[in-house]
Formats: C-alpha cells, sequence, structure tokens
C-alpha cells in the first residue's frame, strides 16, 4: 500500500515538473522583459525631453544595459518562483478535493491532475504574460523619464557647447493619471506634482504590479 503510495507521490511530482517553466524559458522570459524595457525606456526619455523643448535621443551604456539585464532575469526568476508555488498549490487543493470526493488518490487522480495542470498553464500563461509586459514596460517609461531628469539635474543640458539647454525652474514632475483605484496604496499620491529639484521626493510608480501610475513631465 504505501509503496503504490509512494509510487503515485513521485508520478505527482514528476507530473509538476512538467508543467514548471524551465531554464530556457526562464531566459527568454528575461529577454522579452529587457527589450520591453529599453524600449520603453527610450520612448519615454525621448517623450520627456520633448516636453522640455529639446528632442534627445536615449542609448543604454554599457553598465546600463548589464542592470537591465540583470534585473529583467531577477524579474523572471521571480515570475518562475511564485509560478511554481501557485501551480503547487493548486495541485494540493486539487488532490485534496480528490479525495474527499473519492475516499482516496486512484488512479484516476493522475489523469485528472494533468486536465487540471493543463486548463490551468494555459489561462495563467496568458494572464501572466500580459501582466509582466504591462509592468516592465511601466517600469522602462519611469525608468526614461527620471534618466530624462538626472540628466537634467546633472547639467548635462544646460551646455553652450551642446546648443541645448533647458530650464530646469520651468519643469514640474507628476504622477499620472490624478486617481488610484479604490484600495490601491497610491491614494496618497495619485496626482502630485513636484518642481523638477525635488524630484526625489516623489514616491516611486509603478508601485506595485497593476499599478496605473507613471511620472510625467510638464513644462510650464
Ligand atoms: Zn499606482
Amino acid at each position: 500500500m504505501s509503496t503504490t503510495n509512494d509510487k503515485r507521490q513521485k508520478q505527482i511530482e514528476a507530473l509538476i515538473i512538467l508543467y514548471l517553466l524551465t531554464d530556457a524559458e526562464i531566459n527568454d522570459m528575461s529577454v522579452t522583459i529587457k527589450i520591453g524595457m529599453v524600449a520603453a525606456m527610450r520612448a519615454a526619455y525621448r517623450w520627456a525631453s520633448k516636453q522640455a523643448g529639446i528632442a534627445q535621443e536615449w542609448f543604454p551604456s554599457e553598465a546600463q544595459k548589464q542592470a537591465l539585464e540583470d534585473r529583467a532575469l531577477q524579474q523572471a526568476q521571480g515570475i518562475a518562483e511564485t509560478y511554481q508555488s501557485d501551480l503547487q498549490g493548486a495541485t494540493d487543493k486539487f488532490l485534496e478535493a480528490y479525495e474527499q470526493a473519492n475516499g482516496a488518490l486512484d488512479d484516476n487522480a493522475l489523469p485528472q491532475l494533468q486536465d487540471m495542470l493543463q486548463e490551468w498553464t494555459d489561462a495563467r500563461n496568458q494572464w501572466k504574460s500580459e501582466e509582466v509586459a504591462s509592468y516592465s514596460v511601466d517600469q522602462g517609461a519611469t525608468d526614461g523619464t527620471l534618466g530624462f531628469v538626472d540628466d537634467v539635474l546633472d547639467g548635462e543640458y544646460d551646455v553652450e557647447l551642446d546648443n541645448v539647454s533647458v530650464d530646469i525652474n520651468s519643469l514640474w514632475l507628476g504622477i499620472m493619471p490624478d486617481y488610484a483605484l479604490s484600495n490601491d496604496e497610491c491614494n496618497d499620491w495619485a496626482g502630485m506634482m513636484v518642481p523638477l529639484l525635488e524630484a526625489g521626493s516623489l514616491p516611486y510608480v509603478p508601485a506595485h504590479p497593476s499599478c496605473i501610475h507613471t511620472y510625467c513631465l510638464i513644462n510650464e
């Protein structure tokens, strides 16, 4: 009896492993995240500089590229870990319900578990990849805007030689939109606006996955 149970337990574990993300998939995901981040950073930098009255392009330095790669990989690994624990949780729940309904785990449990895992991962991959894409794009947009703010504060665009100059005193940084979803921690700062010189006093947005907030540069 216990040998049968052990064998079944091993089969269940093997089945779960089938549905976990592989290293190659995690790597692919981190590449996708990085590409999304860089594209969003460049677009946000360009947009912010346009708001400031100059049109500038941003390209990541080697150090920034490395930092972005590290962050994208970290994000992908975090997603894989959450995925694994959610998958384990769904499996435990299913097996518990199966045992309650049928008195014990029998030979029919495994194929049914497999069906459940298949449906669960199909639905979840769809939802998860959308959330991941939007979160990395939002973060990239934030970093692009803040990158421009840093460059302005560092005096990068106040050099006569470059023939471009920015009037720091006419620039403001705001958090948009000016509302938050109910029970969102962002209620406190949605719509907040500070002079560029005080940009560091704003909280970092997106503040959490599915946060709707982003920075916005305003020229007055
Ligand atoms: Zn938010």
